[in-house]
């Protein structure tokens, strides 16, 4: 009779606040004392204490990394505490060094391992430098450490004061419903923070529920075995995806990408240039790459000189309408390749469009030409470049360098087993090595677009 609670009710009894028999499974399930873990509703809400415990708002500044989970900076910024940013290097790993000059003065590291989004671990050496360095706490974030072959860090805590490690029901354990995370640490670190977290952060029913999942066992072998299967595929698909010890897989890809996906009934993550997905089951990870394959664009690279227009052999410039002729059989190649489903992208090296020898007025007369024949005749190229430099300039865009459609490519997710480029040199076939897909070799100034066409598409 000593907390105001209501005599009846399912719920009517306020939960335990130190939720000690929960403490006590996971203190078994780890391999700690129970003094050394905290309960908290979710791991998030141990960021957010982590940060009210240890940093004065206004003074103290945080150190997360990225590309890596976003709620430190929310909840740093939430509670007016400062963040620096140091970025992973190019395999998402720590650079030590630099993180190490940045934190001078901070008050935490957090680094998450397995990182979401990036699925990889961080090197243990690399960690433990930063525990051995710097003279603040490291967090680490392993809410998906159950995935990875990696052991956890828990087992260096007696070795380092300063370092924390959380850890989740949310992932691993299929409980992300019940908001039950832990902070694993030293016994002094838990007590301070036992004392400022709200009394009842974790209610009775999540209290019950958590020990009825503890007690019924990971059972994680099916999401592993899926995510190397959903990752080869995603590979062979032509997609470049990192290896993940996590259950999702972060790849290479554009947000065009995500938006047919959403269209088809699938949610997953654009991240500023790649793409996250979450590791379903089987039924969903089939759905999600049926969807992707989907997405994949059949490109049809066409070369204009000596492919699609006749290329004089004197001066080899198309440079008034006397010399314009479009090539027998261009229109209906291209049809076919349309009506097959190919986009159509017109790539051609134009020697110095704007100097002295080739005014743009020129270039520009006949190839607005080309486009309305080629429009009266039913067809259109989807995207149109021109590299307008002598080879002398040096520039990104001359074929068989890529610049011209870098940003093509990286705004479309090509499928590099059915594209093709169609160019009468060996320059061209260069450039379709150099974007990945099969070159035909056209004989200059013939009806060769036409004859590919039609292999190609019987
Ligand atoms: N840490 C990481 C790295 C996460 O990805 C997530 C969930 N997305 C969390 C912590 C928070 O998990 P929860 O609050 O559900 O324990």
């Amino acid at each position: 009779m000593n907390a105001n609670e209501n005599p009846r009710g399912r719920y009517n009894r306020y939960p335990d606040p130190r939720a000690t028999e929960v403490r006590e499974a996971l203190a078994r399930y780890v391999g700690v004392s129970a003094e050394q873990i905290l309960v908290t509703n979710g791991s998030d809400e141990a960021i957010d204490l982590l940060i009210r415990c240890f940093c004065e708002p206004g003074l103290d500044e945080i150190i997360i990394f990225e590309p890596g989970y976003g709620m430190y900076r929310v909840w740093a910024e939430v509670n007016n505490v400062g963040v620096r940013a140091v970025a992973l290097d190019e395999d998402f790993q720590i650079d030590v060094d630099a993180a190490l000059s940045a934190a001078s003065g901070a008050k935490i590291i957090f680094v998450c391992s397995p990182n979401n989004p990036t699925g990889n671990c961080m090197r243990e050496e690399d960690i433990l430098r930063l525990c051995r360095e710097f003279d603040g706490l490291v967090v680490v974030d392993e809410a998906y450490i159950e995935f990875a072959e990696r052991k956890s860090l828990v087992a260096m805590l007696d070795d380092f004061e300063n370092l924390v490690v959380l850890r989740t029901l949310s992932k691993a354990w299929g409980a992300a419903g019940i908001r039950l995370g832990y902070l694993v640490a030293d016994r002094e670190i838990v007590a301070v923070m036992g004392g400022v977290k709200a009394p009842y952060n974790v209610s009775q029913a999540d209290q019950e529920a958590a020990l009825e999942v503890l007690a019924g066992g990971l059972d994680i072998a099916e999401i592993i075995k899926e995510r190397e299967r959903v990752f080869a595929r995603i590979v062979e698909l032509g997609f470049r995806a990192y290896k993940s010890e996590a259950n999702s897989i972060l790849f290479e890809g554009p947000e065009s990408v995500q938006k047919k996906l959403e269209a088809g009934g699938v949610i997953i993550r654009y991240l500023s240039g790649r793409l996250r997905v979450t590791v379903g089951t089987r039924e969903e990870n089939e759905m999600f790459l049926r969807e992707l394959e989907g997405c994949l664009e059949k490109v049809a690279f066409i070369d204009r000189d000596g492919v699609v227009l006749f290329e004089p052999q004197d001066d080899f410039q198309v440079d008034s309408l006397e010399k314009y002729r479009i090539l027998p059989g261009v229109i209906e190649g291209l049809r076919i390749l349309k009506e097959s489903g190919f986009k159509l992208v017109m790539v051609s090296n134009q020697n110095g469009i704007g100097s002295e020898s080739f005014p743009e007025e020129k270039f520009l007369l006949v190839q607005n030409r080309m486009i309305e024949d080629l429009r009266d005749g039913g067809v259109e190229f989807d995207e149109i470049f021109v590299c307008p430099h002598f080879a002398s300039e040096g520039c990104n865009c001359r074929k068989p360098k890529t610049g011209m459609v870098d940003k093509f490519l990286r705004d479309c997710a090509l499928d590099l087993s059915l594209s093709l480029m169609i160019g009468d040199r060996e320059t061209d076939m260069e450039f379709a090595r150099n974007i990945g897909v099969r070159g035909y070799r056209a004989e200059l100034n013939s009806d060769s677009l036409l004859k590919f066409a039609k292999k190609i598409t019987s």
